[in-house]
């Protein structure tokens, strides 16, 4: 069969977009990426990198400098609030399992490293598609600038809100998950957190989660339920986090207390309900564009970058670059759409409020990590062959 020559357009220079562009860069394919800010840049928080997204980043090249920014987490472990600690899960023998190791990691920095493994010519900044149009066998993608391009393939690689996602699949509004979500970094005295240890803390409608992220760096996470766009009054985010996770065990108030007011970031969560395709003709979707789901797990990116690799080698013989782009799709619909649904479930249990159901869950909770827990983690951080 022949083999073509052809050009792939991204849009969205995110974790998914870049990832995207250096798989097919590695595979010889012609790229180029479309960035609507002027920088490429990630808001000022943390990710957990689960072995899965690092098995990606090894087989880009990345192995090097990735752990020169970012801590490796060896347990991940579940508390109540007043202390108890309710379950455990060694990593570092998933790692030998899988032969990755799960990790902490800045985004800013992550961010940085996929953009440098990206060659700089093919990124366009200020760049916002705001959709495409197909003409004889190509397609067309439109720029708020009123520029125009044409191009082989384009793929939506441009988040929850993605203008490529809403032209294939219809406008529809993400689902609210029911709770907000507060970050922050700080620079945080070893001592008062375990090295290796990312962990979540439970109480009734909120819980808190933190992880070395390396360079002496901590990032958490607070949630809570409440309405789609309830605000902070301005100034007063620290002081209520602090009301709302006083008296929790050490060291959350601490943690709280040495953020800078003005670096903690909230935003209500939402994903979206699974789909049975996400692409037509020469354009496909990949990360949440495709697939967002709740952060519950810890898997959006992680599975932004699966896409990427899974994409590349798709389109890699060079053969039938539509077939391939249904290939793609094929291969990632499941995997993405079981994450969406285990990560929403886990989201609305960690959320309880009812004290009943709260000690109910609390108490089962050893069990789960003593049974299922780490099965079903291991499937999770496992690349499907
Ligand atoms: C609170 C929270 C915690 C999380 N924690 C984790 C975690 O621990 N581990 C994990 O794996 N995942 C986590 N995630 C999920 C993860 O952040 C996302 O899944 C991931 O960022 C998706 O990457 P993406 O490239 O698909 O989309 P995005 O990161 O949203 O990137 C999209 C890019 O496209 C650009 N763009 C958008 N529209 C256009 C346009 N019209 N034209 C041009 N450019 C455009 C945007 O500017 C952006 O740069 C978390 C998410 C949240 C909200």
């Amino acid at each position: 069969m022949e083999k073509h020559t052809f050009h792939v357009s991204i849009i969205g220079g995110g974790i998914g977009g870049l990832t995207a562009a250096s798989a097919l860069q590695r595979q010889g394919i012609e790229v180029t990426v479309f960035e609507r800010n002027p920088e490429l840049r990630e808001i000022g928080a943390g990710l957990t990198l689960w072995a899965n997204g690092v098995q990606v980043l090894q087989q880009l090249g990345l192995t090097d400098a990735l752990t020169a920014v970012s801590a490796r987490l060896t347990h991940f472990e579940c508390w109540s609030w007043r202390g108890k600690r309710l379950g455990s899960m060694r990593l570092d023998t998933i790692e030998r399992r899988v032969g990755a190791p799960s990790l902490g990691i800045h985004r800013a920095d992550l961010l940085r490293l996929l953009a440098d493994a990206v060659d700089r010519g093919s990124i366009h900044l200020h760049a916002h598609c705001v959709g495409f149009r197909s003409e004889q066998g190509t397609i067309i993608a439109h720029f708020a600038d009123g520029h125009e391009l044409q191009t082989d393939l384009l793929v939506g690689a441009d988040g929850l809100y993605s203008v490529i996602r809403e032209q294939l699949l219809g406008k529809q509004p993400p689902r609210y998950s029911g709770y907000t979500c507060w970050r922050g970094v700080a620079l945080f005295e070893e001592q008062h957190v375990s090295p290796g240890i990312s962990s979540e803390t439970w109480g009734r409608g909120r819980r808190f989660g933190m992880l070395p992220i390396g360079n002496g760096r901590v990032f958490w996470y607070a949630t809570l339920n409440c309405p789609a766009g309830e605000q902070d009054r301005v100034g007063e985010r620290k002081a209520r986090l602090s009301r709302l996770f006083g008296g929790w065990r050490h060291p959350i108030g601490r943690l709280i207390e040495t953020t800078d007011e003005e670096a903690i970031l909230r935003n209500d969560l939402f994903d979206r309900r699974p789909v049975r395709h996400w692409g037509r003709g020469r354009v496909t979707l990949l990360g949440d564009a495709a697939h967002p789901p709740t952060p519950n797990l810890g898997q959006g990116a992680c599975q932004a970058l699966e896409d990427a690799l899974v994409l590349a080698g798709c389109l890699a013989d060079r053969r039938e670059p539509v077939a391939a782009l249904r290939a793609y799709e094929a291969r990632r619909i499941r995997r993405s759409a079981a994450i969406i649904e285990q990560s929403a479930l886990f989201g609305k249990i960690g959320q309880w409020e009812q004290p009943l159901l709260c000690s109910l869950r609390d108490g089962l909770t050893p069990l789960a990590f003593a049974t299922f827990l780490p099965r079903l983690f291991v499937a999770n951080v496992s690349i499907p062959s």
